[in-house]
């Protein structure tokens, strides 16, 4: 996600709330939202079916009970963390191909060891 800070936009991931050093790899989502790349690996290690209904802050799309989630299990308290950060198993796949893609980035990603349901 974005702040200002001292007069100057700070993007973040909203999940752990690391900023963004312009370095570091990142996947956007809508409204500016942000997964960077130890959250997607926390992601896909430990997705599992959410208990109640969500919000995902990737696509913003409502979620039913049962529908596979992640949300951060230790987040810390830095500002830059979206209190809301949870993420749908639809856009956790999605951020790993767009990871998977990207040549610069040390990581790569078999589908099939993490089908969609
Ligand atoms: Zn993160
Ligand atoms: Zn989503």
């Amino acid at each position: 996600m974005q702040r200002n800070e001292d007069g100057g936009i700070v993007i973040s991931c909203d999940f752990c709330g690391v900023d963004w050093d312009e370095e570091r790899a990142m996947v956007e989502g809508h409204k500016g939202s942000v997964l960077c790349l130890d959250c997607l690996n926390l992601a896909l290690a430990q997705g599992e079916p959410a208990e109640d209904a969500f919000t995902c802050t990737m696509c913003l799309q409502e979620h039913q009970p049962g529908t596979r989630w992640w949300v951060h299990p230790s987040p810390g308290n830095l500002p830059g963390r979206n209190p809301e950060g949870a993420i749908c198993w639809a856009c956790v796949r999605l951020a790993a191909k767009t990871y998977h893609k990207d040549k610069d980035i040390d990581f790569r990603w078999d589908p099939s060891e993490h089908p969609k349901e």
